[in-house]
């Protein structure tokens, strides 16, 4: 696809590296059929090679309209479209480039503004967003729907460790920002599991946020800045440890694209390949570990999109499962997101709602015994299933004019026949924990 840019924008290596993505794309389409906003709301504007001619429209005029700048909020950054792409193209890298340009140009409305500051000034701040969450959990009961869908009800489990004499490896643990407030259990499985199998586990107190959230959402300065400052914290000790593991797949993924995000940078580039060579996801290194005894069960796995199209790690949590006992069952749509997708469920709780429905009603057709995920995004959004259901319908009136097109395209949605089945969704790693026998 080739681009005039903007003599405004030429000279930017943002806008270099984005003339160079859209150079592969080849306009085939595969990426549409694959699209959950484009199979929700029947817009090509609103599927990948949509948004793509939306973003090389941007980049020749540096222009954007409201109604364009709307087609790039809506995209999940799933980034299921790159999975199935032929040819290759970053479009979740050409997405940030995109909307990074878009927020110079298009004020989003008052009310998105506000939920765009709190979520990239509250969530980084772990000790104002934990006493905040635990405000919230305190105040629930006499909230308004869509404040109470947000946050959830699960007791979060205490996994015992067991002491190692002589270790076999040293692993960091990282905590992230929210899923050391929210969901605290899942590193405690994950600690448990490394014990039983001979792994010291070694945690970082006031180790940070990891600037996901905040680069994400067209905040570039900002993320960045958390990623450099999360890198001096953790680059002394990195000779110290074998491994780093991330146990949540969100933030993973961005700490996997550090050395690509500070490639310009000259000190931070070389700290973030550092960190990169010793960085797993906690799916990757349990696969290299020996199984230990577990109790069977039968269990559906909800693969992050961070994980299967992010880190390409597609049906990895699947195969240690079935190494250490369990029986698997396929989920239909698989590939599809959930609705999570960072501040998606805040940002556009309607099309997030109606994604949480069809992914509650494939996980429920399952026939499971367990229902697992990996990343504390989706848990949170997916947990406690039947409150959850019955609160979406009030929350999602949020955004009257996508629930409009929701119904004018009711006819293009497969129906989902939902069974009665568990009403937790589960880190795999508390999952796993929990079966140790
Ligand atoms: S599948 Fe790839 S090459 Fe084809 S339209 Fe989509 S992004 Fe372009
Ligand atoms: S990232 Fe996901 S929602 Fe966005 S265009 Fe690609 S497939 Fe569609």
């Amino acid at each position: 696809m080739q681009t005039h840019i903007h003599p405004q924008l030429a000279g930017r290596s943002d806008v270099k590296e984005a003339e160079d993505i859209l150079r592969a794309c080849v306009h085939c389409g595969f990426c549409t059929a694959v699209c959950p906003t484009y199979q929700l709301l029947g817009d090509e504007l609103d599927g990948p090679r949509g948004r793509i001619y939306l973003i090389k429209n941007l980049l020749e005029t540096d222009t954007i309209g409201e109604s364009a700048a709307g087609h790039l909020d809506r995209c999940l950054t799933c980034r299921a479209c790159e999975t199935t792409c032929p040819s290759g193209v970053e479009y979740g890298r050409l997405l940030d480039v995109g909307r990074g340009l878009a927020a110079r140009k298009v004020a989003p409305p008052l009310m998105q503004r506000l939920k765009s500051w709190l979520l990239r000034n509250v969530v980084p701040r772990h000790w104002l967003f934990k006493f905040m969450y635990r405000t919230g959990r305190l105040l629930r009961p006499v909230m308004p729907g869509f404040l109470q869908s947000l946050i959830p009800t699960a007791e979060n489990p205490h996994f015992e460790s067991t002491s190692i004499n002589q270790p076999q490896q040293r692993a960091l643990l990282l905590g992230g920002c929210t899923q050391d407030v929210v969901t605290p259990g899942v590193n405690s499985a994950l600690e448990s599991i490394l014990t039983h199998g001979g792994v010291e586990p070694v945690t970082l107190a006031g180790e940070g946020c990891c600037g996901a959230l905040q680069y994400h959402m067209s905040d570039h300065a900002g993320g960045l800045a958390r990623m450099r400052q999360l890198l001096d914290r953790l680059d002394p000790i990195l000779n110290d440890v074998d491994v780093v593991i991330s146990s949540a797949s969100g933030c993973g993924v961005t700490l996997k694209d550090y050395p690509h995000l500070l490639e310009d940078d000259e000190v931070y580039s070389h700290k973030a390949k550092r960190l990169a060579e010793k960085l797993l996801d906690a799916t990757e290194f349990i696969d290299t570990m020996t199984p230990l005894p577990c109790e069977t069960a039968t269990v559906a796995v909800h693969t992050p999109c961070t994980l299967q199209h992010g880190q390409r790690l597609s049906g990895l949590i699947e195969r240690v499962l079935t190494r250490w006992g369990m029986t698997v069952v396929p989920v239909r749509d698989a590939h599809v997101c959930c609705g999570s997708a960072g501040s998606y469920s805040i940002m556009q709780p309607a099309l997030s709602s109606q994604l949480r429905e069809n992914k509650v009603s494939a996980l429920q057709a399952s026939g499971a015994d367990h229902y697992v995920t990996a990343n504390v995004g989706c848990q949170m959004h997916l947990d406690d299933l039947e409150r959850r259901q019955s609160i979406d319908h009030r929350a999602a009136g949020g955004s009257a004019l996508v629930v409009e097109e929701h119904k004018a395209n009711q006819d293009r949605r497969q129906p989902m026949k939902a069974e009665p089945g568990p009403t937790h969704i589960r880190h795999w790693l508390e999952f796993l924990a929990g079966q140790l026998s």
